[in-house]
């Protein structure tokens, strides 16, 4: 996943399988830097506690933590952003997600972005996008996806262990995280299967694992062929590789800014 002379970029949110991961990169050497998207969700003051876990991370493995506003960046908050282009909240904040991360990585040299996506994480996206049948989705499902013109390399270190796993090593290594769940991420489809996947495993041990690395070793390769990704253009606002002429992230900032003039020329009015 990691070549000696890669720099890697974590992906660092506060929780359990992000600051794990952080630590353990950098206990095996790897010189990993953070980076922590401010996303403005206030309910329950969930963004301004989750940054406090990762820099005290930061500061104990002497480690840079990079921080970037959400707000600054797009010029408002996840939820904002979602409402006004009227876009499943976790939709908008994936996309927004993977957008920022990715411009970062390049803009600052990083090669590869690492995430702390675990078994139980991937099982459930797998066991959804199997549910639907959703064959690009799932031509896209591995552990690590390469560098492609403007897109850095992407990688799952943790895709191993499972929560459980993860969580009692972050325990044992005495790396305080945050409990609280995203307040968006209530009723989630991805928290049923995971369920589900836990009965399933306590039945029969062992299934989770099965389900997702033979899915890895015999199946996805052949979807990627088979689906190979549309071919990516340079978004005409902001030069990041799309499919459509605008990408979905300039179209979401675009579609905010219109009802804000529309709801601001109503009032004036
Ligand atoms: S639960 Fe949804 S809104 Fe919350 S951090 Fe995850 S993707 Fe973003």
């Amino acid at each position: 996943m990691i070549a000696p002379d890669d720099k890697v970029l974590v992906a660092v949110s506060g929780g359990k399988d992000s600051l794990g991961l952080w630590f353990a990169l950098t206990e095996l050497g790897y010189e990993a830097d953070g980076l922590y998207l401010d996303l403005g969700i206030s309910a329950g003051e969930y963004s301004s506690h989750s940054k406090q876990f990762a820099q005290q991370l930061a500061e104990r493995i002497q480690r840079t933590l990079h921080i970037v506003s959400v707000s600054e960046e797009m010029g408002k908050p996840v939820p904002e952003l979602a409402f006004a282009s009227k876009r499943e909240t976790c939709s908008a904040c994936g996309a927004v997600k993977r957008y920022l991360f990715n411009r970062f990585a390049l803009e600052n040299g990083y090669t590869v972005i690492a995430t702390g996506h675990n078994l139980d994480d991937e099982a459930a996206t797998l066991m959804g996008n199997v549910l639907r049948w959703q064959l690009g989705y799932l031509a896209r499902q591995a552990p690590v996806l390469p560098a492609k013109n403007g897109l850095a390399k992407r990688i799952k270190p943790f895709i191993r262990f499972t929560e459980k796993q993860v969580a009692l090593f972050t325990i044992l290594n005495r790396i305080p995280y945050i409990e609280q769940e995203c307040p968006f991420s209530e009723g989630a489809a991805s928290l049923f299967y995971k369920d589900l996947l836990n009965k399933i495993e306590e039945r029969s041990p062992g299934t989770k694992w099965a389900f997702y690395s033979q899915f890895v070793e015999q199946i996805q390769p052949l979807l990627d062929e088979k689906f190979p990704e549309p071919e990516l253009r340079p978004c005409i606002r902001c030069g990041t590789p799309t499919t459509a002429e605008i990408c979905s992230v300039c179209r979401m900032k675009e579609r905010a800014n219109r009802l804000v003039a529309r709801l601001n020329s109503e009032v004036n009015s």
